[in-house]
């Protein structure tokens, strides 16, 4: 071993160790300039929602016009050209991903890709209002697991935050994705002084209807209209301290390639994940990039930098040029990203795009 394999961290490692058992068979993986191995692809597949989330959007959202969007064939055209060069987990969000239309075709045709062993999971991250009509044909897609957004068990408050939701179709959709046997992951965003009441009862609730749960951190992202992202800031090792008031927390090394560190809840047998952006920071491990609906490849959730893809994949039906944009997108990788939620300067706002841009 030399000296400089023995720095890489082991996902670099081994992604570099298999390119060269496989070398003639499948093009190089896709490792940044920090040894990370990059296996990890969310897409947004739209900008748009039937929810205005309080923290998320503002009401009077514009969106994107459609001709800047790229069309489902892109989608699974780009989505493929990424699971040829390593990507092992992909990842549909949004916006709300089951409110674009035909969003069924791509699912299936990215479904094939866990057919051929090529991708280990494919996966969503929604807020459930649609998943009473779609989660069958997930499930019969080859989708194993979801994630749904749910900050509170109250329909109240859940309209309050949502504006627009109502929980009772979010109720009606995660009985159906366990009925059609699709494990549910619970994200809630910690919101001081809105669902700081109800930590507990999520957490029971979760235990159960047999689902894991995650809390997030509260982001600062996008202008939302108003100025309460402050004010509801909540950081997770307060809520994680409230929270060993009632349950045993037992530390968990489970890791799902994603951001969220778990502990094993021993009362209720589930996971309770925390993903704290602005507390910890967990780009060491880093393993993703994010793409947009229109082609912009973000590698940092963080930062500004982007590379666009709908340019190259558009120019030829030929995937050499859109590989090479990968490629060079993924050699600026930045080491990590720059969130602060600055209280003295009242500044909360410290990437410009919103979360449903770029889909959490
Ligand atoms: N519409 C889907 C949903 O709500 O699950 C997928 C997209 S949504 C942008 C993805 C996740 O981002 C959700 O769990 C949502 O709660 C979270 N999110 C949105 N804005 C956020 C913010 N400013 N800070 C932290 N999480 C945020
Ligand atoms: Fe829509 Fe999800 Fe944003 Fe809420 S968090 S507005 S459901 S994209």
């Amino acid at each position: 071993m030399t000296a400089q394999t023995a720095e890489l961290p082991t996902a670099g490692r081994q992604a570099r160790n298999a390119a060269m058992e496989g070398a003639a068979a499948s093009p190089a993986p896709l490792v940044d300039p920090f040894e990370r191995a990059i296996s990890y692809l969310r897409v947004s597949v739209t900008d748009r929602c039937d929810f205005r989330c309080v923290y998320c959007m503002s009401e009077d959202m514009s969106f994107l016009p459609k001709a800047e969007v790229l069309s489902l064939e892109e989608l699974d055209r780009l989505c493929s050209a990424f699971v040829g060069l390593g990507v092992r987990k992909l990842r549909l969000t949004g916006g709300e991903p089951l409110v674009r239309r035909n969003i069924m075709w791509l699912i299936e045709r990215l479904g094939r890709h866990l057919g051929t062993g090529a991708l280990d999971e494919l996966t969503l991250t929604t807020n459930g209002s649609q998943l009473g009509r779609y989660a069958e044909q997930l499930a019969a897609a080859g989708v194993r697991r979801v994630n749904v957004s749910l900050d509170t068990l109250d329909p109240e408050k859940f309209a309050a935050i949502t504006r627009w939701g109502k929980l009772d179709k979010v109720m009606d959709g995660l009985a159906a994705a366990k009925a059609a046997g699709l494990e549910v992951k619970i994200n809630a965003v910690a919101l001081k002084g809105v669902n700081d009441d109800e930590i507990h009862r999520l957490v029971e609730w979760c235990g159960e209807e047999g689902f894991d749960l995650t809390f997030i951190e509260v982001m600062p992202m996008g202008d939302i209209g108003t100025e309460q992202r402050l004010g509801q800031y909540w950081p997770l090792s307060m809520v994680r301290a409230e929270l060993a008031k009632r349950w045993t927390l037992e530390e968990s090394d489970h890791r799902t390639g994603g951001p969220a560190r778990y502990a094993h809840c021993r009362e209720t047998g589930r996971r309770i994940g925390f993903i704290t952006p602005l507390t910890h920071n967990f780009c060491e491990s880093c393993n993703r990039v994010r793409l947009t609906c229109t082609g912009t490849l973000y590698m940092c959730l963080g930062q500004e930098d982007a590379a666009d893809l709908r340019a190259p994949l558009r120019a030829s039906e030929e995937d050499g040029p859109v590989v090479e944009a990968i490629r060079e997108a993924i050699g600026r990788k930045p080491k990590g990203h720059d969130f602060v939620m600055d209280r003295r300067r009242k500044q909360a706002t410290s990437v410009g795009r919103h979360m449903s841009v770029t889909g959490g």
